[in-house]
């Protein structure tokens, strides 16, 4: 039956950004609620072995967020399974509403919708996701230590995950569809002077090949999309490097973004464009996107937002 309740703090989110703030601003005795969305516990879910969780030298992303669940619940937070449809945040109460036909009324909003990765789409992708496939090098690069990877792309991104890769791995082969890259001239220059590393143009991967127990990639299957010719590339593992997208439809037309989405906040803060909004994690951060960082921001936003409703 649709209802409408209010909550001081409505988190919404269910990340490390998003259950950090929950700990905090139980902690603080504002009773927040918690909506944790489609994706329950956020994108470690998705994962195996976590090994930079510091107190943890290896934890199973899954295992790490129902911890960090139960541990926000135990503080009192309020942890709901619904999805927020939509927010209006012109006026204080702002208002939520959800999935379920629930209406939340909040004197603050923590946002903590995190981000996605850009994946290709393959079948063959998804197969091995966490299993020598991946969309995040500072987070698995250490597992490739002296074997061979490929990534594919040609911003930014891809480049600094490729040199950021021949750190661990004796071979690392970008793979981009283009002739040239759309990476900053510097970062190009890095790549280019770089010995473990080969670039291959013109060339798009369309399959990733591997083994099935245990579950583990050999080899990626490149197609030039000049020629139409095909072959495999042996490797390890496969870095998909083709951007990220904030998850910032909800507040779109309502809060300043920067970056292609990613919504702004004041530096050393987490304070939005609108007083009373929060906003911490992989949704505010397009350099650091780590579990670690989106906690530490959800504490940031949790602290804020007590100051905030202190004030008023
Ligand atoms: C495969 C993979 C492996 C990774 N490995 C590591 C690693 O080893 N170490 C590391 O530090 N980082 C790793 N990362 C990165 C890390 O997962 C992210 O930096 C971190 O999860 C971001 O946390 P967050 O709280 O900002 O958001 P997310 O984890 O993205 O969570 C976002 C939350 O928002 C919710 N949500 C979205 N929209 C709505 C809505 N409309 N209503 C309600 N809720 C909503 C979702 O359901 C989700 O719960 C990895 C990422 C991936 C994809």
């Amino acid at each position: 039956m649709a209802e409408t309740r209010h909550t001081r703090v409505l988190i919404i989110g269910s990340g490390p950004a998003g259950y950090t703030a929950a700990v905090y601003a139980s902690r603080a005795m504002l009773n927040p609620v918690l909506i944790q969305g489609m994706q329950p516990g956020g994108q470690l879910t998705i994962t195996t072995e976590v090994e930079n969780w510091p107190g943890d030298k290896t934890v199973m992303g899954p295992d790490l967020m129902q911890r960090m669940e139960d541990h926000a619940r135990e503080m009192g937070a309020e942890v709901i399974t619904d999805i927020v449809t939509r927010l209006d945040l012109s006026r204080r109460p702002f208002t939520a509403e959800t999935d379920s036909g629930t209406t939340w009324t909040a004197d603050a909003v923590i946002l903590a919708t995190g981000a996605q990765a850009r994946w290709l789409g393959l079948p063959s992708e998804e197969k091995f996701k966490g299993f020598g496939v991946s969309a995040c090098a500072t987070c698995d690069g250490f597992f490739y230590r002296g074997r061979e990877v490929v990534v594919i792309g040609g911003g930014n991104t891809a480049v600094e995950e490729a040199l950021f890769l021949t750190n661990f791995a004796s071979k690392v082969t970008v793979v981009h569809r283009r002739d040239s890259f759309r990476a900053e001239k510097i970062m190009q220059d890095r790549l280019f002077k770089n010995p473990k590393i080969t670039v291959v143009w013109d060339s798009a991967v369309t399959e990733v090949k591997g083994t099935e127990a245990p579950l583990g990639v050999t080899a990626v299957t490149v197609q030039n999309v000049k020629t139409g010719e095909t072959r495999d590339i042996p490797c390890d593992g496969f870095f998909v490097a083709i951007g990220h997208a904030p998850a910032s439809e909800l507040v779109k037309d309502q809060l300043e973004l920067h970056n292609g989405g990613y919504v702004k906040v004041e530096p050393g803060s987490t304070r939005t464009s609108i007083a009373g909004v929060f906003a911490a994690g992989d949704l505010t951060d397009h350099i650091y996107r780590q579990a670690v960082t989106s906690a530490g921001m959800g504490c940031m936003a949790a602290l804020d937002a007590e100051k905030f409703l202190a004030g008023h």
